[in-house]
C-alpha cells in the first residue's frame, strides 16, 4: 500500500483521497481529490458535466500538534434535466462551511469544557469564529432533536 492510501485511511473520510501532503512548521495540509466523477442533483438526476472547480481550504482536526487543513476541489456540476448548475456536497461539511463536522463538533465540546476564549487561543481561531462554530453545532443539535421528536418511530 503506498503512502497517500495509508493517509487516506487515516484521514477515515467519505469519497476522497489523499494526493499529497505539505507539511510546514505551522500546518499540515492534505491535498486532496474527490473519488465521484459526477454528482446527483437535488432532484436525482445524476451529471458528470464539471462546470467549475474552485479549491476551498477546509479546516480539521489537529495532528501532532499541528493544526490540520484540507485542500479540497469544491465542483460546480450542471443539471441537463433541471438546466442549472450545483455545487457538490460532501458528506462531512455542511454547507457553505469551513471546517469539517468532526472539527465543528470537537470545537463545541471544547468550549463547553474551556469556554470560548481559551479555544480561541489553542486553536488560533479568532472568538467570533470560536462563537460562530458553536452557535453552528448548537443550532444543528436542536434541530436534530425537534425532527426526531417528531418522528418518534424513526431507526431509534
Ligand atoms: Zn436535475
Amino acid at each position: 500500500m503506498d503512502m497517500n492510501m495509508e493517509l487516506t485511511n487515516l484521514l477515515d473520510l467519505q469519497g476522497v483521497q489523499v494526493e499529497s501532503k505539505d507539511i510546514s512548521e505551522e500546518a499540515i495540509v492534505f491535498n486532496l481529490t474527490i473519488s465521484a466523477k459526477g454528482m446527483y442533483c437535488p432532484h436525482s438526476h445524476y451529471t458528470e458535466e464539471l462546470h467549475q472547480v474552485r479549491p476551498i481550504l477546509v479546516r480539521d482536526l489537529a495532528a501532532f500538534g499541528k493544526p490540520v487543513y484540507l485542500n479540497l476541489p469544491r465542483r460546480q456540476f450542471y443539471c441537463r434535466i433541471c438546466q442549472r448548475y450545483f455545487t457538490e456536497h460532501l458528506d462531512f461539511i455542511d454547507y457553505r462551511r469551513k471546517y469539517t463536522q468532526r472539527y465543528e463538533v470537537s470545537i463545541y465540546s471544547q468550549v463547553n469544557n474551556l469556554g470560548v476564549e481559551q479555544v480561541s487561543q489553542q486553536e488560533k481561531l479568532n472568538i467570533e469564529q470560536v462563537k460562530n462554530i458553536f452557535n453552528h453545532v448548537q443550532h444543528k443539535q436542536q434541530s436534530q432533536q425537534i425532527t426526531s421528536a417528531l418522528k418518534p418511530c424513526s431507526k431509534y
